[in-house]
């Protein structure tokens, strides 16, 4: 199955944010995610900001699949988690943009703004995605 970050606004005020716990209004843009949970799968859902706490870039533990592309991860290999602790999800470097592509298109983050970034290698760094400051400006 494939996995990515969905955006969309809330259609009734009774979800709940994972990580803060307080309740997403209905029309609020929320982002979630797919996981399996209790034999099922079920959407977690987070408030926009309280999403863009979790990100992080760390390091395999051991062997693992990406959520985006299904290719396998090796131990050490450098990842994006994406509230891991709320849903289990990571990708790799290179498919990181995509996985995001829905939410940074709402709330535009660079790679340089979510933890981890400064352990990541140069080469690692080059597989994320580039912000085109020139072009960002709020009209
Ligand atoms: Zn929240």
């Amino acid at each position: 199955m494939v996995k990515k970050v969905k955006v969309e606004k809330a259609k009734s005020d009774k979800s709940s944010c994972k990580k803060c716990q307080k309740k997403i209004s209905f029309d609020e843009l929320r982002a979630g995610v797919d996981c399996w949970m209790g034999g099922r799968t079920v959407t977690a859902w987070l408030h926009m900001k309280c999403m863009s706490e979790c990100f992080k870039f760390d390091r395999c533990k051991g062997k693992g699949k990406c959520k985006l592309s299904g290719d396998t991860m090796e131990k050490g290999e450098a990842r994006l988690e994406l509230a891991r602790e709320y849903t289990g999800i990571f990708f790799k470097l290179k498919h990181s943009h995509s996985a995001l592509a829905d939410f940074l298109k709402e709330k535009a983050m660079k790679p340089q703004a979510i933890k981890g970034y400064s352990e990541l290698s140069p080469e690692e760094k080059s597989q994320l995605w580039k912000t085109a400051k020139a072009h960002f400006r709020r009209a």
